[in-house]
Parts: structure tokens; C-alpha cells; sequence
């Protein structure tokens, strides 16, 4: 049986095993699917221990996607647009980078939430690694304006730097969040906040009337980024969607079949 894995650390939490065994099930495919702790300073040698053991695949968390992304022989185009890898490919010519996380975002918001993104004004907060991933898949979808928000602006300024001239003139800009300006029609906190239960500070004229708001943390309850957005008339939405659509894409990428994403999603959330 093909197998595959997820590394990371820690990574007992991790929900993979349960969706990519929902996946096989649901396109009758046969592999096996297990997490697997790798060291903090030996992510490469666990990887080429699984490799040797005959993995066909892996998935990549925190803290291992860029030392993943270091480690591919080649890389997707959107992993190379990410700066960030959260799934290889092991094939006869070497270990294949990819990035699924921004189209899981995009698919979430566009296919799940019924959302398009096409001719929106979009508000990104952060600019760390979750939130370069979907700098590129939400410019492919030709969004009116996307504004990328960050507590360190120099940060997102590269990011505008970086992808400009892949957006039409004056799409893309760069802004700390006391500078946010007007009203978005989708709004995703891409910081890292909501583990602290913090609220990235986001004006509360940022939402514009029934807005999608998505934090990419998903727990139990709403987050503090979820209530505020909800308490100024915005529609809430958390990451649970973009996790379970980032392994749909991984599992295509691997066996060349997407599946089914919604009954997953139902069981996912019903277990929270
Ligand atoms: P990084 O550490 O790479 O980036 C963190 C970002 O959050 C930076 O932009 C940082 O700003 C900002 N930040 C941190 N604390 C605060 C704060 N208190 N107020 C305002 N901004 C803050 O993290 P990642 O990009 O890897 O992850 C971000 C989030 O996305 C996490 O919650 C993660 O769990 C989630 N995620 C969800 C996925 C899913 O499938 N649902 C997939 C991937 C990520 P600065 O640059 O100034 O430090």
C-alpha cells in the first residue's frame, strides 16, 4: 500500500490522517496515511528516512515548512511564490515542493463560501508565512484591490515588492493597520494573533456590510478576530475549510484525484 505522512512538531493535534483517510475512502484508493514527530534538528533526516522506507508523500506543519522548502530538489511555482512548502512529492527524479495553503484559502472562500473573489477590494492581515502563500492564488481570482496589513509594514512592503508586478496597476499595496483605509469585501487574518487570543488591531470600518471575514485558526469556539468582525457586520468564517481543502489539493497532487471536501468538513467540525 502507498504511504504517506505528515511531520511536524508537535504534531499529536494533527487532524491529516483522519482527512486523507476520509479522501481514500471516499475515491477508493489504497494508501496509508500516519503523523510522524520529527526532531526539531533533524527534519531532513526523518524525511529521507521515510523516503527510504518507500513514502510515496508527505505533508509539512509548523515548525518544517521552510526548511522543506530547502530541501526539494525542484519546486511548484507556488511553492516558489510562497517561499514555503507544506507538501512533497517523492518521485524517481527527487523530492517535489509544493504549496497547497493559498489554494485551500481560495477554494474555501470561492467554492465552500460561495465567496468570489473576482473585482473585491480584499484586506490581508499579517505577512508571515501562511499569509505570503496566498498572496499569489487570491491575484490569480483578478480581485479590485488587495490590501496587505502587517504590524512590521516592511514586511508586507516586500511582499508588494515581490508580487506587484503580478497585479494590475495599483492593485496590490502595503499598509501597518493604522493606516487602513475604506471598506473590504472579504477580510483574512492571516496573523498569528488568534493563538494568543489577540485581536489584531483592524479598524472596525474595514468590514463592509455583510463581509466575509475568515481567521485561519479554527478551534472549539470564534476567536476574538471572528466575534469582532461578527459584532460590526461582518460574516464569520474560520480555517477549518482552508485545512480540509489544502489536503484535497495535496491528495490530488499525489493520486491525480481531488476529492469530495464537504462531508469531511461536517465531521471535522462536528468533532471540534
Ligand atoms: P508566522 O509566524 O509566519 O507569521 C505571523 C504573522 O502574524 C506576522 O505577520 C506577525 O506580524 C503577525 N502577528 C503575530 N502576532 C500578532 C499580534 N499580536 N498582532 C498583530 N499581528 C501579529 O505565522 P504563519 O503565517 O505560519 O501562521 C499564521 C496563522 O495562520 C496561524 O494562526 C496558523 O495557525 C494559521 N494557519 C492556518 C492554516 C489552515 O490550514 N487553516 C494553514 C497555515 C496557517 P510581524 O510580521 O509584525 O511579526
Amino acid at each position: 500500500m502507498d504511504r504517506y505522512c505528515v511531520f511536524g512538531n508537535p504534531i499529536a493535534h494533527s487532524k491529516s490522517p483522519e482527512i486523507h483517510a476520509a479522501y481514500a475512502a471516499q475515491t477508493g484508493q489504497q494508501l496509508a496515511y500516519e503523523k510522524r514527530l520529527a526532531p526539531l534538528d533533524g527534519f531532513a533526516g526523518a524525511v529521507r528516512a521515510f523516503v527510504a522506507e518507500g513514502g510515496k508523500g508527505a505533508n509539512v506543519t509548523v515548525p518544517f515548512k521552510l526548511e522543506a522548502h530547502k530541501l526539494a530538489d525542484a519546486l511548484t511555482v507556488r511553492a516558489q511564490a510562497a517561499g514555503a512548502v507544506n507538501t512533497l512529492v517523492f518521485g524517481p527524479d527527487g523530492i517535489i515542493g509544493d504549496n497547497t495553503d493559498g489554494a485551500g484559502l481560495v477554494a474555501d472562500i470561492t467554492v465552500n463560501a460561495g465567496v468570489p473573489i473576482a473585482g473585491k477590494r480584499v484586506l490581508l492581515l499579517g505577512a508571515g508565512g501562511a499569509a505570503r502563500g496566498v498572496v499569489l492564488p487570491i491575484l490569480e481570482h483578478r480581485p479590485a484591490a488587495l490590501v496587505i496589513a502587517n504590524r512590521t509594514v516592511a514586511t508586507a512592503e516586500a511582499l508588494v515588492a515581490q508580487f506587484g508586478a503580478l497585479a494590475g496597476p495599483g492593485v496590490l499595496s502595503a499598509c501597518g493597520f493604522a493606516d487602513v483605509r475604506g471598506a473590504f469585501d472579504i477580510v483574512i487574518n492571516a496573523t498569528s494573533a488568534s493563538l494568543n487570543s489577540d485581536l489584531p488591531p483592524v479598524p472596525a470600518g474595514a468590514f463592509a456590510p455583510g463581509a466575509l471575514a475568515l481567521d485561519m485558526m479554527y478551534g472549539a469556539r470564534p476567536t476574538v478576530f471572528m466575534q469582532f468582525a461578527a459584532s460590526h457586520g461582518a460574516v464569520p468564517r474560520d480555517g477549518l475549510g482552508m485545512l480540509v481543502e489544502q489536503a484535497a489539493e495535496a491528495f490530488l497532487a499525489w493520486r491525480g484525484v481531488r476529492p469530495h471536501t464537504g462531508a469531511v468538513l461536517q465531521q471535522l467540525r462536528s468533532q471540534l
